[in-house]
């Protein structure tokens, strides 16, 4: 069997293509120059696309869902703390154990400490981003501890080395030839490459370790706080081996992912399983209250609920609050245009897409991740995908302006603030307006001819120039139309 550290080894060896340490522009590169990644990115994200408005459609009310889900959230934010208090008091009361992390070393501590406590030799896991998110598995591995994957997108990317590269669907860049041919390796053989055997493989070396396993961890999808009650869904129903077969189970919840009561969570889940893979429901919603009963054949002997901070707690009270209301369906990314070129590796090693673009700047203080909001074409997809409303663009925008704070140099601050100056007014507008044209038709005259032009070769290397036409400043001028996308929370700014 491979081992988190073999799984490793393997993505050294496939040569670490995605370095971290520089922009998104050199990772982008790396997976524009891959077809056949691009190729499988897209064909997954068209079929998710495709499902998700069929069943969106079997919905007697979409939209009033919708809205509905984005006030339950805000609601539960505008009182989280009591929210988590009442959870934890809950989950304590029927037995449970509450550890409260204000980051991702506390949460790996906590946890690490009860596998040494128990003296656990190997961990199931079921998938969990915030387990990624405090780089639990090699925080494990460190200890001598084998922590086994057992969702099978996420075990493939474990064996491979890398990192999920979609929140929903973690192995989504990879093709059936690619899953057969790791697989191959593993197993020491050529196995057939038809999805029933490939999985069947999975199947039967995961059984083992399921079996085999002292502790299992999960993530959670909902806190129920008037319940004291955690649920996860699956489509594999790996998340019950990995929560009731272990002595020791542990739930690792970013703090933001609660509701109120069963019919919140009703709503929720009627929009996760649309919107996340197109499906009424996902094969397999569990709740789970605590450790098993006395009365009871299954589940663990000790039940953990590590409520994870890291950074979210920075958001709430902010004009970012609402990006809390995520219940990681993945959607925008689907719609993406920018992720549907460049793929999850491409952005970040935990969250991508647009909501990764989102959240990794608000949730570490890091250059590396606040340029993320450049990696979009705010067409606004996104926010239109989005089944709990965040005006994910209108973030962007946000992040970039911040960005721009920090980081941009004083030439940059004196194009943008003529440029803004030149469009708040008719007169100026139009004037910009003629100049662009101008420079548009002699920058396709140059393109035609293969001339590159002086300080816009490289957008006009792929695409000419846009011209305004003269009803465009008319338009402007009456005040009818705008220049982008906009929401009512627009106008918070
Ligand atoms: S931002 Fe919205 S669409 Fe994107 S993952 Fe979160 S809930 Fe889904």
């Amino acid at each position: 069997m491979i081992k988190e550290t073999e799984g490793r080894k393997r993505g050294e060896e496939a040569g670490e293509r995605y370095d971290y340490s520089d922009g998104f522009a050199a990772r982008a590169r790396v997976s524009l120059a891959d077809p056949k990644l691009r190729g499988a990115v897209a064909l997954t994200s068209d079929n998710k696309v495709e499902v998700r408005a069929q069943v969106m459609m079997s919905l007697k009310d979409p939209e009033g869902l919708q809205d509905l889900a984005a006030e339950l959230r805000d609601a539960v934010l505008a009182r989280l703390d009591e929210h988590l208090e009442r959870l934890a008091d809950n989950w304590e009361a029927r037995g449970g154990r509450v550890f409260f992390a204000a980051d991702a070393a506390e949460a790996r501590d906590y946890i690490c400490s009860l596998a040494r406590k128990h003296s656990a030799r190997v961990a199931v896991k079921s998938k969990s981003m915030a387990s990624e998110e405090i780089g639990l598995n090699q925080a494990l591995a460190a200890q001598g501890i084998e922590a086994v994957e057992t969702d099978l997108g996420e075990w493939i990317v474990q064996l491979a080395g890398e990192h999920p590269s979609h929140i929903v669907t973690p192995a989504l860049h990879k093709t059936k030839d690619d899953v057969a041919r790791l697989f191959s390796e593993v197993a020491g053989e050529r196995l057939p490459e038809g999805a029933r055997a490939l999985t069947s493989f999975a199947r039967e070396r995961l059984r083992q370790k399921f079996l085999d396993a002292d502790m299992g961890v999960s993530g959670v999808n909902f806190g129920v706080s008037s319940a004291g009650a955690i649920c996860t869904v699956t489509n594999e129903g790996n998340a019950r081996m990995c929560t009731s077969l272990p002595r020791i189970h542990i739930a690792l919840m970013g703090m933001e992912r609660v509701v109120g009561t069963w019919g919140e969570l009703g709503v929720m889940l009627a929009l996760l399983g649309r919107s996340a893979t197109g499906q009424k429901i996902t094969q397999y919603t569990n709740v789970l209250s605590g450790p098993r009963r006395a009365s009871e054949i299954d589940g663990p002997d000790e039940s953990h609920l590590v409520i994870l901070d890291n950074g979210r707690s920075r958001v709430l009270g902010t004009r970012y609050q609402s990006a809390l209301r995520c219940i990681r369906c993945g959607a925008c990314l689907n719609v993406c245009p920018v992720f549907r070129q460049v793929g999850g590796h491409a952005y970040d090693p935990v969250y991508s897409g647009p909501i990764g673009a989102v959240i990794n700047p608000l949730l570490r203080d890091d250059p590396q991740a606040a340029e993320l909001a450049h990696a979009s074409t705010l067409c606004g997809a996104c926010t239109e995908a989005c089944p709990v409303r965040i005006p994910l663009h209108d973030h962007l925008v946000r992040l970039r302006q911040d960005y721009a704070r920090k980081e941009a140099g004083r030439l940059e601050h004196l194009a943008y603030s003529s440029w803004a100056r030149a469009w708040s007014s008719a007169t100026g507008f139009e004037a910009f307006a003629r100049l662009n044209t101008a420079v548009g038709s002699m920058s396709r005259f140059a393109s035609r001819k293969g001339i590159p032009v002086p300080f816009l070769s490289r957008w006009t290397k792929e695409r000419s120039l846009p011209g305004f036409p003269p009803s465009s400043y008319r338009r402007l001028r009456s005040g009818v139309g705008g220049l982008g996308r906009r929401t009512p929370e627009s106008s918070e700014d």
